[in-house]
């Protein structure tokens, strides 16, 4: 096996369902695999989204990429998507989410970042982890226990995020994700997971051999069940790689069977501004 290749593979699929225009985005290239769902009117949205997955695919054919790389990613991002705000004379953003293949203390790992309510699932025997944590102001009832995460795929401010790219704040949530060979991530927006329960994607993603087979599927589903919003979907198999396990990857924190194993959380997850989507 070449030192350079990736040890990835990934797919996507969108669509556009019943809105009038797709403002989502996704990459699955090489070493890169992300979503963003764009926010903003007059083409802003589709201009802010498509601006974060260009900063990314620069990153797709690097021999390596370190977290370090991930976090200056994302400041041009940000950069990028406050451009957009100018040109288009009024406010933009988007969300991101997705998983990286990243290097770190000598070893393989995948680089799962946040920001916003879109979501990177890991799947395994048929059930899917949600491993980002969704920053949006239902996110905030749930974690008060005001309402179920099932009331809140339904509640009428679902649509509020609390941090966007594009919003000037610099923090991101990233997790740092020990990789096995044929483990499979499932990487959405919300149109997705508004109208699909985990459950159920945990079930369609398990069945497809094919990563593109997978994301068509999800796709499909939320467009059968009715879905509000555009879908995005990109599924990503680690075919090899293998981390090995009691490595110190402070400052970053590492994620694991549903628990971060890190303690020393940080306020990343703190809410910024809301903002409400079209
Ligand atoms: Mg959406």
């Amino acid at each position: 096996m070449s030192a350079t290749r990736a040890w990835s593979t990934g797919a996507g699929a969108t669509d556009i369902g019943p809105r009038a225009t797709n403002q989502d985005a996704y990459l699955s290239d090489g070493r890169v695999h992300i979503v963003a769902d764009g926010m903003g009117g007059h083409e802003a949205g589709e201009a802010a989204s498509a601006a974060v997955v260009d900063v990314f695919a620069s990153l797709a054919t690097r021999d390596v990429i370190t977290p370090d790389d991930i976090s200056l990613a994302l400041i041009q991002a940000q950069r990028a998507v406050l451009q957009v705000s100018r040109t288009a004379g009024g406010e933009s953003g988007t969300t991101v989410t997705g998983a990286v293949e990243v290097t770190y203390a000598g070893a393989p790992w995948w680089m799962v970042i946040n920001v916003g309510d879109s979501r990177t699932y890991l799947v395994g025997d048929g059930i899917a982890h949600q491993i980002t944590l969704d920053h949006s102001y239902v996110q905030e009832l749930v974690d008060a226990g005001r309402i179920t995460a099932d009331q809140a795929r339904h509640h009428p401010d679902r649509n509020i995020v609390t941090r966007a790219i594009g919003d000037g704040v610099p923090q991101f949530d990233a997790w740092l994700v020990p990789v096995t060979p044929g483990m499979r991530l499932v990487i959405a927006s919300d149109g997705l997971t508004n109208a699909v329960d985990d459950r159920r994607i945990g079930h369609i993603a398990s069945v497809p051999a094919d990563p593109h087979d997978a994301a068509v599927a999800l796709v499909d589903a939320a467009l059968a069940a009715g879905t509000g919003d555009n879908v995005t979907v990109v599924v990503a198999d680690a075919r090899e790689g293998h981390t090995p396990p009691g490595l110190d990857v402070s400052p970053w924190r590492q994620w694991a069977d549903g628990a971060e194993v890190d303690e020393n959380e940080d306020d990343s997850t703190q809410t910024s501004r809301r903002r409400r989507r079209a």
